[in-house]
């Protein structure tokens, strides 16, 4: 029975670097061209993972340099508005990321001498920093052996062992990264093959088996089960919400507020909004905005975000300066920090 162990461990530690070394190769024809690939610093890779959490790669390695460009080093963020971060996340959603990194560039230069740490322990410490994306950060900009698991290494390993019943990430997925990452060649090379592998050619649709290097081992493709596997994740249901933005106009200014420190779009700017689980008419939307003048309805529209439907109803109003409120003219809007839900208000007021 002992020897029988043994060899079955020593066939699945010899199957894991030959898988390994077939997905680095591949990771090494086929990279594509991310901007953090070309300037590959710590700091740059730290951004990049926090821009990704959540939203397309294609976005962030769109909006990638002009943060760089911005803010080239920890201490350039440290030294900066939060403000000033958080006009460079616009549009790319979940904003609390946005804080998280300003204030893990502060803890950089407090605690870390300025320099990105290199191990996972020290990448724990920093706000927003997660199991995933310290091991991103340590074997990918410093090479450390650790692994790393996202929904796309997860799909893959389920795939690659026919194995359906985990919807997300398990500590099953755990244990096979660190066998990947500790019979590989390189575990930056290894870690970002796994992910591009998954995100690429692995998909959760339509998975390229009949141009996969590892089809011949692929025990979900041998049996065919590859299009079950992993099992959906179930949806939650989202919570239908009402949202009344006000257009206050007083000599081609306009009136802003900030949101509060926590929840939905915090620390963003937006135009005076009242929010509500039920339907508002504009009457009460007028008294709990204190609005005394004539507002007219402009538009309204929906705003889906992960967890809710946003029913966004625009009007305007011109009123007298109000200290509750800070006032800018057009020209200042490009750079305060807006959701996109306000970009699309500010669009329906000056459409009209
Ligand atoms: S054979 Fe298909 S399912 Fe298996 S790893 Fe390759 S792409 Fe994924």
């Amino acid at each position: 029975m002992l020897v029988f162990c043994i060899l079955r461990l020593v066939k699945e530690g010899t199957n894991r670097t030959e898988t390994a070394q077939l997905i680095e190769q591949w990771f090494l024809q086929n990279a594509r061209d991310f901007p953090w690939r070309a300037e590959d610093t710590p700091w740059g890779r730290l951004i990049s993972e926090f821009m990704a959490q959540q939203t397309q790669i294609s976005r962030v390695a769109e909006r990638w340099p002009a943060m760089m460009k911005r803010f080239p080093t920890p201490k350039a963020m440290a030294e900066a508005d939060e403000q000033a971060v958080l006009s460079l996340w616009q549009g790319l959603g979940y904003y609390r990321r946005a804080r998280h990194l300003k204030a893990t560039a502060e803890m950089i230069m407090e605690s870390f001498d300025g320099e990105v740490p290199s191990n996972v322990g020290d990448l724990l410490r920093l706000p927003g920093v997660g199991k995933y994306t310290a091991g991103a950060i340590a074997s990918i900009a410093f090479g450390e052996r650790e692994g790393i698991v996202d929904a796309n290494v997860h799909r893959v390993f389920c795939r690659l062992e026919n194995r359906s019943g985990d919807s997300v990430p398990s500590q099953w997925t755990w244990k096979i990264a660190e066998e990947f990452v500790s019979a590989c060649d390189s575990s930056k090379v290894c870690n970002e093959a796994l992910m591009e592998f998954g995100a690429v050619l692995c998909t959760p649709k339509k998975p390229e088996c009949a141009h996969c290097p590892l089809r011949t081992t692929c025990k979900s493709f041998e049996a065919e089960t590859q299009h079950e596997i992993p099992t959906p994740k179930q949806k939650a249901k989202r919570k239908e919400v009402f949202h009344y933005a006000v257009v206050i106009e007083h000599e081609h200014e306009l009136a802003f507020e900030q949101r509060g420190d926590d929840g939905l779009w915090a620390g963003m700017w937006q135009v005076p909004t009242v929010e509500s689980d039920t339907e508002l008419t504009i009457e009460q939307v007028a008294a709990q905005l204190g609005i005394r003048v004539p507002m007219q309805y402009l538009d309204t529209f929906k705003h889906t975000l992960s967890h809710r439907s946003i029913s966004l109803s625009v009007f305007t109003c011109k009123s007298r300066p109000d200290n509750n409120y800070l006032w800018f003219k057009r020209e200042a809007l490009a750079e305060l920090p807006l959701a996109s839900a306000q970009r699309k208000v500010l669009a329906v007021h000056y459409s009209s």
